[in-house]
């Protein structure tokens, strides 16, 4: 039996045995309508993992009229009552975190302790915003002249956050947390591959007592997205997607000038210096272009090398990533589209001229069972390669050899993105300097990494704008009124004057 066939039959063994899962709207799993429904299938596996509801236009009206009679309630809420909702949530999904993750590693093929983080990661952000949300005031303004003037941080009502499928209940707290914390009521649109896993935790905050139609979640294609961006009753988009996407829903939103935070793709560099600790550069390039098989936005895929240490870190690179055994801790490509687009990138790479220093399309690159690739380091690479500007969302890393520090910056800065940096060096005044001169929402000196919830991420250029986690993502989710009371003087005061 070929491959191909054996994963039809898999597909027809498991496909009765797979629930199909509604929408989660008011508090409850609601049915499409009319009853479409969408699969999903494990990457790794070719097994279908789920089948959800496909909305309609119908579905967001119904979830946006939900989420709105919610809203006005939760937002009237003293913030210190929303946090302890939170508080509550978080508990459930700390002690289901392995349940939720099971559900990701099933749509995603991905390694289980790679989504107990992201699913613990829900439980983290949660309580952090639970947290500083309590510590979130408006301001008083002094002006004198008998007024008193203040500001107030008020919620949108409605926030729509559309969600992509490389971490996906992940992408969805980042918004949710704080949009929650601040008194909106969310709907959140998971991507169609990878829906389930933000369906169980909208479950879950309604086990946890999370009032109905506080947090909604529409499954289904890029249609519902549309319509959610779209629906006069959002008053605020969040988007974690591809650029292409991104700009669509950035003129949608434009056209009924609402506000969007648009979390979009990277082309990131990572530069070593000669006089850098080229081990732990290593260590952490290699972690920097696979980290979830290169399907990371922050992912650094263009390694910048200063020329005297090019060849010693290449070794070192190839000798690292040789004895690492990454196809353990590796997952597949998350679909086939996506699979072939990563292995044409390879062959593209090779007719641009680069040179494939480890891993390389493996022999089997059909796609049939399984998405699996193999990390890739190209070198001899410059700058004005597509290997170098495009983004793969794969294990890809181009090295480009450089020769002075404004040659490096000229080099990371020439892309069109702009999310994250690395700079490796010894030298503290060029790490200060490259800090400054480098366009990114990020930049790490002597380390790589951090999934942490307090510092604001997001991008420059195509990269995309607006600012998750941290304070600054509470700040997205509200608008800031002022308010004038005029004060009338003493009586008594004012008949002495
Ligand atoms: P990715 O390659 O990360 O899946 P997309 O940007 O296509 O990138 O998808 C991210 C999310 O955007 C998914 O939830 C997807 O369903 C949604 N989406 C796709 N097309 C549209 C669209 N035209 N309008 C709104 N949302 C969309």
């Amino acid at each position: 039996m070929s491959s191909q066939s054996a994963q039809t039959e898999n597909r027809a063994k498991f496909s009765d045995e797979v629930r199909v899962y509604g929408h989660w709207i008011g508090g409850r799993e609601t049915p499409s309508s009319p009853a479409v429904a969408l699969e999903s299938r494990n990457p790794a596996t070719g097994m279908l993992a789920a089948r959800v509801a496909a909305g309609t236009a119908e579905d967001v009206d119904a979830a946006v009229a939900s989420s709105a009679a919610a809203s006005k309630n939760w937002a009237a809420l003293p913030p210190a009552n929303r946090s302890r909702h939170l508080h509550r949530i978080a508990a459930a999904v700390r002690a289901q975190a392995a349940e939720i993750a099971t559900l990701e590693v099933a749509e995603t093929g991905k390694p289980f302790p790679l989504a107990m983080v992201e699913a613990e990661g829900v439980a983290e952000y949660l309580e952090y915003y639970a947290g500083v949300v309590r510590a979130e005031h408006g301001q008083v303004i002094e002006r004198g002249n008998g007024q008193h003037i203040y500001t107030r941080r008020e919620p949108f009502g409605v926030v729509g956050i559309i969600t992509p499928w490389n971490a996906p209940v992940y992408s969805a707290i980042r918004a949710v947390a704080p949009a929650l914390a601040v008194g909106n009521a969310v709907i959140v649109k998971p991507s169609e591959y990878t829906s389930t896993t933000t369906l169980r935790f909208a479950q879950i905050a309604s086990e946890a007592g999370l009032p109905d139609g506080v947090l909604n979640v529409l499954t289904g294609a890029g249609v519902v997205g549309t319509a959610v961006v779209s629906h006069p009753g959002v008053g605020k988009v969040s988007f974690t997607g591809s650029v292409t996407t991104g700009r669509i829903v950035a003129r949608l939103a434009a056209d009924r000038l609402i506000p969007v935070v648009l979390e979009l793709g990277g082309k990131s560099p990572h530069i070593i210096f000669a006089d850098a600790k080229l081990d732990e550069a290593v260590e952490a390039a290699i972690a920097g272009f696979t980290m979830n098989t290169g399907q990371v936005c922050a992912a650094g895929t263009r390694l910048l090398v200063e020329r005297a240490v090019h060849d010693d870190v290449v070794q070192q690179l190839v000798a690292a990533l040789e004895k690492k055994n990454l196809q353990e801790s590796l997952g597949p490509i998350i679909t086939e589209p996506q699979y072939r687009k990563v292995n044409d990138y390879i062959d593209i790479g090779l007719s641009e001229g680069a040179t494939v220093a480890s891993g390389g399309k493996l022999e089997d690159a059909t796609g049939a069972g399984n998405f699996f690739v193999q990390p890739t380091i190209f070198t001899g690479v410059h700058n004005q390669m597509r290997i170098a500007r495009e983004e793969i969302f794969g294990p890809v890393l181009s090295v480009i050899a450089f020769d002075s520090e404004d040659d490096a910056v000229d080099i990371a800065n020439d892309t069109n993105f702009g999310l994250v940096a690395g700079v490796w060096t010894a030298d503290m005044d060029r790490a200060f300097r490259l800090a400054d001169r480098i366009e990114s929402g990020q930049v790490f000196v002597n380390t790589f990494g951090s999934l942490d919830v307090e510092t604001p991420f997001g991008g420059y250029k195509d990269s995309g704008y607006g600012r998750e986690k941290g304070i600054e993502a509470l700040k997205e989710f509200t608008r800031v009124k002022s308010v004038w009371i005029g004060l009338r003087a003493n009586p008594s005061e004012a008949a002495e004057r």
